[in-house]
């Protein structure tokens, strides 16, 4: 029995070598999406930024467009006062032609304005540009990473399973069913170590008997609380014990 044991428990670890690849694996996943998702933040503050710098050379455009507008009207002003017949439309027509060139000044200082906020926003972009790139090539990086710390687990898994194959055919077809049924139905968990009378697998105090008999490893012993299949690691102590017993 005790040889059979031994066998479960390294059943065992493998079992929950390969139960934490899907472990694993789910973290892999979730460590993905949060990546992607920082990348996405990432890009939407690039587009806000180029939405930005497209209204604001819109905007440069727009006034401009206004400009040449002014000083369209402040020509053909001008040449409307040369055929004017009294001083009063003459005067009328400066007065005018103030009031226009002044419009134009303003016009002048409000692109001087724009053409700053265009300059702002193009650095803005760039930076969010560059802050985007970044962010890709960290990302990238880390996938990768990521994904080649998964495969390298996955292929030592591939490895354990091979061995496992050959270890579950030593086992007795009952005590490996009962091992199967109970790894199922304990989250991965068959087999439970019993150290100072207590069993590990859910931390309850084993009954003096069952515990001697698991120290003896004649027979196959559960924990009276979690069912789990009782083992102890053998000490120069309880081998002494085993011995005389
Ligand atoms: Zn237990």
């Amino acid at each position: 029995m005790k040889q059979q044991l031994e066998l479960l428990c390294r059943i065992q670890t493998i079992d929950t070598n390969i139960f934490r690849s899907e472990e694993l694996k789910r973290k892999y996943a979730a460590e993905l999406q949060a990546l992607e998702e920082e990348l996405k933040r990432t890009e939407e503050l690039y587009h806000a930024e180029q939405e930005r710098q497209k209204q604001s050379e819109k905007e440069l455009l727009r006034r401009e467009r206004e400009l040449a507008e002014a000083r369209d009207l402040k020509k053909r002003t001008e040449e409307k006062i040369m055929a004017v017949k009294t001083n009063k439309e003459y005067q009328a027509g400066l007065h005018e032609i103030e009031m226009i060139k002044q419009q134009i000044k303003e016009k002048e200082d409000a692109i001087i304005d724009s053409m700053d906020a265009c300059e702002a926003a193009k650095a803005a972009l760039q930076k969010a540009a560059d802050a985007l790139a970044a962010a890709k090539a960290q990302c990238n990086e880390k996938k990768h990473r990521l994904q080649k710390e998964l495969d390298a687990y996955l292929a030592e898994i591939e490895q354990q399973k091979k061995q496992r194959e050959a270890l579950v055919k030593e086992v007795a077809v009952d005590l490996l069913a009962n091992y199967t049924r109970l790894l199922k139905v304990k989250n991965g968990r068959a087999l439970a170590l019993a150290e100072n009378e207590q069993c590990t697998g859910c931390s309850m105090k084993i009954p003096p008997q069952i515990y001697n008999e698991v120290v003896l490893g004649e027979s196959i012993k559960t924990c009276p609380n979690c069912n789990r299949i009782l083992y102890v690691a053998y000490t120069s102590d309880n081998e002494a014990q085993r011995q005389s017993a």
